[in-house]
């Protein structure tokens, strides 16, 4: 149920805040509550999973991906193709308002196949779409330290020549809200109660596709493979850990 009170003080948060409190308060709560709106898996979402014979190493996560926060999901199959990691990813299919009618918060995510991996897999590495327009930066957050100092390492060493920055998603006061320090965030939780999660922002992804679009995503840069490449290498070094 969307509360008027709550409405009208996001419309005085001023511009980007106040619009992103809005939309917040329009998506839904949980998966129950995506259901009872009438919204139905294989039509208006799908949910799509793969290499699960690995899922002990790590589970890669789009929980927002296609249409909802475009180019996530799309990196999770690039990654997932190198060294069969297993994945898990929820992708929008409406024609419009994706974000609004499907994305369900990542510490309120419940949908039930994800629930049931997470037990199974050490840790999660999430992907997620940010909104700013702010530079090409990919926020490293997520309770795993070790986990996000290689993520952090790897992407600033394999992207630093396409203009790319992977910032630590916990020393940077813009980057509170995204930083995935709830142990309630999908992201926390793998057996190890602590993962990484990457929050792209929109000129981040487009440095690895044409655009966003639909056609656009079919269409990936060279840089997309350099970007899953160095993502790859973190996990390599993370999973062959004792
Ligand atoms: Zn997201």
């Amino acid at each position: 149920m969307i509360n008027l009170c709550e409405i009208s003080r996001a419309h005085f948060l001023g511009s980007e805040k106040g619009y992103a409190a809005i939309r917040e308060l329009m998506a839904p709560r949980n998966y129950s509550e995506l259901l009872e709106a009438r919204l139905r898996p294989n039509r208006d979402f799908r949910i799509g999973t793969g290499n699960l014979e690995n899922v002990a190493r790590c589970l890669l996560v789009a929980p927002h991906g296609r249409a909802i926060e475009p180019g996530t999901t799309d990196i999770v199959l690039e990654v997932a193709r190198l060294s069969r990691w297993a994945y898990y990813h929820f992708d929008g299919r409406l024609r419009r308002r994706n974000w609004e009618k499907l994305h369900i918060a990542s510490t309120r995510f419940n949908e039930p196949t994800l629930l049931r991996l997470l037990p199974q897999t050490q840790f999660v590495l999430s992907f997620h779409g940010e909104g700013s327009k702010r530079g090409r930066t990919i926020y490293v957050g997520g309770l795993y330290d070790e986990g996000r100092r290689a993520l952090l390492e790897s992407l600033n060493a394999g992207l630093a020549d396409l203009g790319v920055r992977a910032l630590d998603a916990l020393a940077s006061r813009h980057a509170e809200e995204i930083a995935g320090r709830s142990p309630d965030n999908i992201t926390n939780c793998g057996r190890l109660g602590a993962g990484v999660q990457l929050e792209f922002s929109l000129g981040a992804r487009l440095a690895f596709f044409e655009s966003l679009t639909r056609a656009g995503r079919r269409q990936p840069r060279a840089a997309l493979g350099v970007l899953a490449r160095s993502i790859d290498r973190a996990l390599g070094e993370l999973t062959r850990r004792p």
